[in-house]
């Protein structure tokens, strides 16, 4: 399997779990979709441009997504200057158009799910989903995963790469584009909760939601989008120490150290204690509830004391918990918890007061669960541990 060329930041205090950028990564050509408009700006500005093309540019690039800059006359002549010069064949920028490998639809016409090809050949899953007329797209963060969860597809396949900024952005862009396709407004909600895991690939993550929620280009508000980790402490408290204005969901899954771990692995680096208490301090910093995330696996993790249990690890803190039906995956045993089974789960939570939702196994038909598209398509044999 390809190897990332990512270096581990050793330093800081993270553990050293964050990741810093390779040093040659300036040289080679950069999408113009991984810049922040600040960076866009000084980019301009760099080369002796004046900062007000930086919003006709931005314009141009984030909202009206244009194929082909190069052919808007409208542009100012030394902003069109600029990118002959510069974007294309040969040039110091190109903006990132991920090819479409596969684009399958559910039975039931509510959600659509693509295999989108980055330009090293790597695959990556987007899925844009219907909910009474709103549209929700729901991205990756990385190709592959090093997380390792059990019953994940992603985390059967292993890390590959984090993405970039401009992977991240494309893939609403996709979204967007294919609704417009259809006629329909913009995107309402954005998840990322596709292939990866978002507070590893924390920097890119943070500057992709900054581009995405610009009321000049894309305009996602920040309450409308949802990211979702695995438990990455540091990167839970670096969300709230920077007040981050985004939703967060954390996957649980388990609610002792020894369960939580045979199905997350990650749970043994930052045990629940830790966890729990990152949780307390997110939501006493910001101010906002936190969603749990508790796929529902017929004998692991359903039974009524399992819920007991989630309810006392959640006692206190603003919570609302997201059950999701396991999607069955090559790489694991297990099946899903039946209906009934996981209402007499969702009773006991109401019971302790603690509000969740059953989420509907949306077109479990496409392959639903991340990275499973991609391992049907590319017949990608989980990893042997
Ligand atoms: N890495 C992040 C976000 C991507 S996974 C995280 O783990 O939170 C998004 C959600 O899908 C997580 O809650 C994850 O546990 C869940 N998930 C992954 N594979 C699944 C499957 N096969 N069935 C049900 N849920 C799954
Ligand atoms: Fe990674 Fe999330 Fe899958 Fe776990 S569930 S392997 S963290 S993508």
């Amino acid at each position: 399997m390809h190897k990332s060329n990512e270096t581990i930041d050793t330093q800081g205090d993270t553990g050293g779990f964050f990741t810093i950028a390779p040093v040659d990564a300036c040289t080679a050509p950069q999408s113009l979709l991984n810049f922040s408009f600040g960076q866009l700006e000084q980019i301009l500005v760099a080369d002796g441009l004046s900062p007000t093309h930086t919003r006709p540019l931005w314009r141009r690039l984030h909202r009206d997504m244009d194929p082909d800059l190069l052919v808007q006359a409208s542009l100012a002549p030394p902003l069109q200057r600029w990118l002959t010069k510069h974007l294309g064949q040969g040039g110091r920028f190109f903006i990132d158009a991920p090819s479409e490998v596969a684009d399958i639809a559910s039975c039931d016409g509510l959600t659509r799910k693509f295999l989108l090809r980055l330009s090293d050949g790597q695959s990556i899953e987007t899925v844009l989903m219907e909910f009474k007329g709103r549209h929700t797209a729901c991205v990756s963060t990385q190709a592959g995963c090093a997380m390792g969860c059990v019953f994940c597809a992603t985390g059967q396949m292993g890390f590959v790469r984090h993405l970039r900024v401009g992977e991240i952005v494309a893939q609403v862009r996709h979204a967007q584009r294919a609704l417009r396709a259809l006629g329909h407004g913009g995107l309402r909600n954005l998840v990322l909760m596709g292939m990866g895991e978002p507070l590893h690939n924390y920097d890119a993550v943070l500057t992709a939601l900054e581009i995405i929620r610009d009321p000049g280009g894309l305009n996602i508000g920040p309450s409308r989008i949802t990211l979702s980790t695995v438990g990455v402490v540091p990167g839970i408290l670096r969300l709230a120490q920077e007040q981050q204005p985004y939703n967060l969901a954390v996957s649980l899954h388990g609610a002792s150290d020894e369960e939580r771990s045979a199905l997350v692995p990650v749970g043994r680096r930052w045990p629940l204690v830790e966890l729990m208490a990152a949780c307390r301090s997110y939501c006493a910093d910001t101010g906002r509830r936190i969603f749990f995330e508790w796929t529902l696996i017929a004998g692991a993790n359903d039974s009524p004391s399992h819920a007991e249990r989630l309810a006392a690890l959640l006692a206190g803190i603003q919570a609302h918990v997201n059950l999701i039906p396991l999607n069955p995956t090559v790489g694991y045993q297990g099946t899903a918890t039946a209906s009934e089974a996981a209402k007499a789960f969702q009773a006991v939570l109401q019971k302790a007061s603690v509000s969740s939702t059953v989420r509907q196994r949306r077109g479990i038909d496409v392959a639903a669960g991340c990275g499973q598209l991609r391992a049907d398509k590319e017949q990608v044999r989980p990893r042997s541990s």
